[in-house]
């Protein structure tokens, strides 16, 4: 008995075999169906698509045969595999010195015909045959043997596919972890700038909005009293002698001092009012749609909470100045200046009073 010989190519062609996943998997009908076919065309008992692994030959489909497998150097398809572009006829095995003493022809399935056509895929490779098989001594017409070479291309366009379909299974997998991804990161930017944002507008020792806050709340509301022709006051809230009290009690008892302030300003303001630290012991409210009256009245009942608040460090008292009117189209500057004009007067009286600059 003949053992075929290993190609030159045998390490590629293994290769792209292993590649293909398709070893040890289980029976589909595309292949069956070929096998029939292949059977059928050739009118042969037996029809095997037969894939040669490195030791064994393993049948993908299979008409007339029970065998799974058998040993690689029995394989009449590892010979076909050797010229992979013709059909591999073995007329009579039993009288073929490669073939005679082969297993295969002693014994079960008892081979006498052969025909095999090579599975050669785009690379090149040979993977193993399409192959008929017969008990009885026979031959191929020219038309059966271009048949089997051309069921064989549709079973190696099957190999192939399948290759393709995996491949893309896979990028869409990849393409899914990807979005997946870039989702997580998009949106621990938009959380990242969300803080940063805050943490832009926002006076760090108080937690009101900070002058850039309001300078924006200022524009913002003189663009609206522009259009829709509302009413706006504004409010600077100055600590009356604070110098004084952190000289007295310590700068930290001060920053206390602030904190309690804000507070106490943010607790009597509506919702609707906007309320900033302006800088140093300086805070500012923005009354939204609020006049002369309506302001005077929340200033003054700031100014009084602050003033009857039991302080533990002694008295404490706030000078308030307020921009109101009825200016056609007041700008922040303005709204700022009558405000600290409201409040410099407020402190010339003698502080712990609401002072007002009328028509800004
Ligand atoms: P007036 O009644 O005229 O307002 O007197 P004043 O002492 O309050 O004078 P002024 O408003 O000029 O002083 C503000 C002081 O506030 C000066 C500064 O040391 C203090 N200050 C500014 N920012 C902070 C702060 O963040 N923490 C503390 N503890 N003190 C601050
Ligand atoms: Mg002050």
């Amino acid at each position: 008995m003949l053992v075929a010989p290993i190609a030159t190519n045998e390490d590629a062609r293994l290769a792209e075999l292993g590649d293909l996943e398709i070893l040890d998997t289980l029976p589909e009908q595309a292949y069956d169906d070929i096998t029939y076919l292949a059977s059928k065309i050739c009118d042969t008992p037996i029809a095997l698509v037969s894939l040669v692994d490195r030791d064994r030959q393993w049948f993908k489909s299979r008409i007339g045969i029970t065998l799974s497998e058998t040993p690689r150097e029995v394989a009449f398809c590892a010979h076909a595999i050797l010229r992979p572009s013709d059909v591999y006829v073995v007329p009579d095995a039993s009288i073929d010195e490669r073939f005679s003493e082969n297993p295969l022809v002693t014994k079960d399935p008892g081979i006498r015909f052969y025909a095999g056509a090579p599975l050669v895929t785009s690379r090149g490779n040979a993977l193993g045959t399409l192959c008929v098989i017969d008990t009885e001594p026979r031959q191929l017409t020219d038309e059966q043997a271009q048949s089997l070479s051309a069921l064989a291309r549709q079973v190696v366009a099957q190999l192939e596919l399948r290759r393709t379909v995996a491949r893309l299974r896979k990028k869409a997998a990849e393409h899914r972890v990807y979005e997946k991804q870039l989702e997580v990161y998009q949106q621990r930017l938009e959380e990242n700038l969300a803080t940063i944002r805050h943490l832009s507008l926002t006076d760090p020792l108080t937690g009101l909005h900070n002058r850039r806050a309001l300078m924006d709340k200022l524009n913002e509301e003189c663009a609206l009293l522009a259009r829709y022709n509302t009413e706006v006051s504004f409010a600077l809230i100055d600590i009356d002698r604070f110098k004084q009290y952190n000289d007295n009690n310590g700068h930290l008892a001060g920053d206390e001092l602030l904190e309690a302030v804000a507070r106490l300003i943010e607790g009597k303001s509506r919702s609707t009012d906007l309320v900033a630290r302006y800088g140093g012991d300086e805070f500012a409210v923005i009354f939204r749609n609020t006049g002369i009256e309506g302001a005077q009245r929340l200033a003054e009942r700031i100014r009084s909470a602050i003033e009857e608040t039991l302080w533990p460090l002694g008295d404490i008292t706030v000078s308030i100045g307020i921009a109101a009117g009825s200016l056609a189209t007041p700008t922040p500057s303005h709204l700022i200046d009558a405000a600290d004009r409201a409040l410099y007067r407020s402190k010339e009286a003698g502080r712990n009073r609401v002072g007002l600059t009328v028509n800004v």
